[in-house]
């Protein structure tokens, strides 16, 4: 066989990529790991999930104080000194992504510096300040992840039209923002800025907001936002985005067809990601691509032999930190002749870290009505459960999505307190193949909010207690 310097090269340290290398140096693989970035951490950690919940989790905090006196606590003017809070984040972030360089180390992965371009046959071609090298390895992935889509006409830029990155570059709390895009990006930063003083617009093309979500769960964001004085246009247009050099404005056309001039200090664009697929070389190989993200089999190969491809670059499965990490976890498995367990797209959870957060794995009660699935469905509210009065949280319910016939869980779908954390208990049942009647005889500590989890799985036949 030929000798090859390398078994694994991988291309991108997102929390597919450095996951992914590790564990190839747990199984003895020798690899290398090439970032274009000085820093390790990828989307996630530099600019996505990381810093988004670092600023929420202060969000969090700051409304605590606006709102002391609930809980019989006098705070006088409470102050939000934004740049320490954005300094706070930054904290996190380099202390995580100074700590990826240390495991990787631990893993004998070689970190590389520069920007890789597949020349097939094996090959890598990696560009830094310091030259040209090539590399050459039995496998390849390729975990290039994504940047954020722009609107035809529009650049982001530090002060106005913002992305992802610009936004968390900002030193100062925007007095007013129009967000455009209503899933998980667009209405997490709305509910950040919103809760930190910000008069937030919020405008999203579809007919409703998180689309991806159960119709009841973006209708109950949608309540609970308005609730809170956030201005949300579902089923609307904006157009004739526009600098005005103190902001930005635009003109939005209504579902109802009404047209109106908006104004805003800053804008931001959340509208999707577009996968990193273009200039890295995939012309010398037989990757296939669709629509720009790259099809793979389910133990993550693509259509060139010995190159994977895992993360958001991947055809047909959501573009989340966790499923990039498992897409490692599987390609990584497969080439070193370990069991390999193929994704199941329908227990992946989908987390949203609004205030209700949410929580969702598998199907939506009208994706298994189009199944064909005959369903039975448990609904619990939160007001039902005391550990969410205790928080002062109580807005949200917990639905069971089950099949009637064997009382298989097909997805449970929460909004409430903490609901990103308290739908691991779902997606633990669901991998255990748990069934309904299961859950019911599983015993939940009391008063704690997954307690409600146990209701709304007593609810499927109409037996929950607290409501
Ligand atoms: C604001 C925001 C919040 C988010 N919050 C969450 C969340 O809470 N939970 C969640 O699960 N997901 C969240 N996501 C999605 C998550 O960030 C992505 O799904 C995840 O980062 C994808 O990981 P990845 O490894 O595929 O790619 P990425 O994290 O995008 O990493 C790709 C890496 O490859 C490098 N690279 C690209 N091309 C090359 C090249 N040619 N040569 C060398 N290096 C290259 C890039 O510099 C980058 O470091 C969020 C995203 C955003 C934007």
């Amino acid at each position: 066989m030929k000798k090859v310097p390398y078994d694994l090269i991988v291309i991108g340290s997102g929390p597919g990529g450095y996951s992914a290398a590790i564990r190839a140096g747990q199984y003895g693989l020798k690899t290398a790991l090439v970032e274009k970035q000085p820093r390790l951490g990828g989307t996630c950690l530099l600019v996505g999930c990381i810093p988004t919940k670092a600023l929420l989790h202060t969000a969090d905090v700051w409304q605590r104080f606006v709102h002391s006196d609930q809980e019989g606590i006098h705070c006088e003017n409470p102050r939000l000194d934004y740049p320490k809070v954005k300094e706070r984040k930054d904290g996190i972030v380099n202390k995580h992504s100074n700590g990826v360089a240390m495991l990787l180390k631990r893993a004998k992965v070689e970190r590389i510096s520069g920007f890789a371009r597949l020349q097939g046959n094996g090959q890598v071609e990696v560009k830094s300040e310091s030259g040209v090298q090539t590399l050459e390895a039995r496998n390849i992935i390729i975990a290039t992840g994504s940047e954020a889509r722009m609107l035809p006409g529009l650049e982001p830029d530090p002060d106005f039209i913002l992305t992802n990155i610009e936004i968390l570059n900002l030193t100062a709390v925007p007095k007013s923002l129009i967000v455009i895009g209503a899933g998980a990006v667009g209405v997490e930063f709305a509910s950040i800025f919103h809760r930190f003083g910000t008069e937030v617009t919020l405008i999203e093309m579809l007919p409703r907001i998180v689309p991806v979500e159960d119709e009841d769960i973006s209708r109950e964001l949608e309540r609970v936002f308005r609730k809170q004085k956030m201005r949300v246009e579902t089923g609307a247009r904006a157009e004739n985005i526009r600098k005005t050099g103190q902001g930005v404005s635009l003109t939005l056309t209504t579902r109802e067809g009404k047209q109106e001039q908006l104004e805003a200090e800053k804008l931001l664009v959340a509208v999707g990601r577009k996968p990193n697929t273009e200039n890295i070389g995939l012309e010398h190989t037989q990757v296939a691509l669709d629509r720009g993200f790259i099809q793979v089999n389910p133990y993550q190969q693509t259509a060139e032999p010995g190159v994977y491809a895992i993360g958001d670059v991947v055809a047909g499965t959501p573009q989340l930190a966790h499923v990039a990490t498992m897409e490692g976890m599987v390609a990584v498995a497969h080439m070193a002749g370990k069991p390999a367990v193929p994704i199941n797209k329908n227990r992946i959870p989908g987390c949203t870290y609004t205030e209700p957060g949410i929580g969702s794995v598998g199907l939506t009660e009208a994706q298994a009505r189009a199944q064909g699935y005959k369903l039975k469905v448990g609904r619990f509210p939160f007001a039902g459960n005391s550990r969410a009065t205790i928080l002062g949280h109580h807005e949200g319910f917990i639905k069971v999505v089950s099949d009637e016939r064997y009382g298989e869980i097909l997805g449970v779908h929460i909004i409430g307190p903490e609901g990103f954390e308290l739908v691991a208990e779902a997606v633990a049942a669901m991998e255990a193949e748990a069934t309904v009647e299961t859950m019911v005889h599983t015993i939940h500590a009391h008063p704690t909010l997954y307690e409600a989890v146990g209701e709304a799985f007593n609810a499927v036949y109409g037996l929950s207690i607290n409501a």
